[in-house]
């Protein structure tokens, strides 16, 4: 009985860690496509998309406010040395 009782118990645990992987991968999937949400910038509820900022960051954007950090970029970038300019991303919703 107490062994039985263990074996549920691990084969319980091995289906909730199974659960918790899938729901990593789908948040990670969720992260990298558009979806809906607040823009990070404007705060406005709309499709946005994920901008990573370094170090394991992000920010949330909305389209609008993606091609204004890209076209503030370009502007930039146009007087950076060659070594610290941003990297301009297509908006990938
Ligand atoms: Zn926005």
């Amino acid at each position: 009985m107490v062994l039985d009782a263990r074996e549920d118990f691990l084969q319980l645990r091995q289906l909730n860690n199974f659960v918790l992987h899938i729901d990593a991968k789908r948040i990670n999937r969720r992260n990298a496509m558009s979806h809906k949400g607040y823009c990070d910038n404007c705060g406005r509820e709309t499709k946005v998309v994920r901008l990573p900022t370094g170090g394991g960051g992000g920010v949330f954007l909305c389209r609008g406010c993606w091609a204004k950090e890209m076209s503030w970029r370009k502007q930039r970038n146009k007087t950076l040395a060659k070594s610290s300019r941003f990297s301009i991303k297509k908006y990938p919703g």
